[in-house]
């Protein structure tokens, strides 16, 4: 059975973790580098990404994340997962994220996406105040975009989209984690 680490300072970790014993994986929260070791995956959740790098920097997790990445782990954020993820913050995705990128109208909104690389129809992505990228150096592949804004990106281990899968009952993107891609 894989274990796959939550991050679980803040946010919507639970929802993840329901998710993954769902699929046969066994969850831990983590919130301490101790709890990053031997993982065969990480979830970074939704939630408020400038209370998680609060939270980050408060545990020491920045560099154990960063060695955990380089050591090839998979690792999915999710919408302030991937801000948590970009160039302005932990630096393991080339790309900068614009926080609540959406605007006032289009703050929280529902949307059918294909996906490079998931099959069996669209993915049902919620966006609640949502980034999108910016800045994509060119290791940084698109799976999907938003009126022409990238909102699902892929750079070797590390997958990241601006939206909950989890609160949709979306599992695909959990799948795509627990293969070794
Ligand atoms: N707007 C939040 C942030 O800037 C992200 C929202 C979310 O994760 N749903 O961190």
């Amino acid at each position: 059975m894989p274990t796959v680490g939550v991050l679980a300072l803040q946010g919507d970790f639970e929802a993840h973790a329901r998710i993954l014993r769902s699929l046969g994986a066994q969850p831990r929260e983590v919130r301490v580098p101790a709890e990053l070791e031997r993982l065969d995956a990480l979830i970074i959740p939704g939630g408020e990404s400038s209370v998680m790098m609060l939270g980050i920097a408060r545990e020491g997790l920045a560099e154990p994340l960063r060695a955990l990445v380089a050591a090839g782990t998979p690792v999915l954020g999710t919408c302030a997962g991937m801000i948590v993820l970009d160039g302005d913050h932990l630096g393991l995705l080339d790309v900068r994220a614009q926080r609540n990128a959406f605007g006032r109208q289009l703050r929280s909104f529902e949307a059918d996406l294909t996906l490079a690389g998931i099959d069996g129809g669209p993915v049902h992505a919620v966006f609640i105040r949502a980034p999108w990228l910016r800045e994509l150096s060119d290791a940084v592949s698109v799976l999907a975009r938003v009126d022409g804004h990238p909102v699902a990106v892929r750079q070797g281990n590390v997958l990241a989209v601006a939206f909950h899968p989890e609160l949709a009952g979306e599992r695909r993107l959990h799948e795509l984690l627990l293969r070794t891609f």
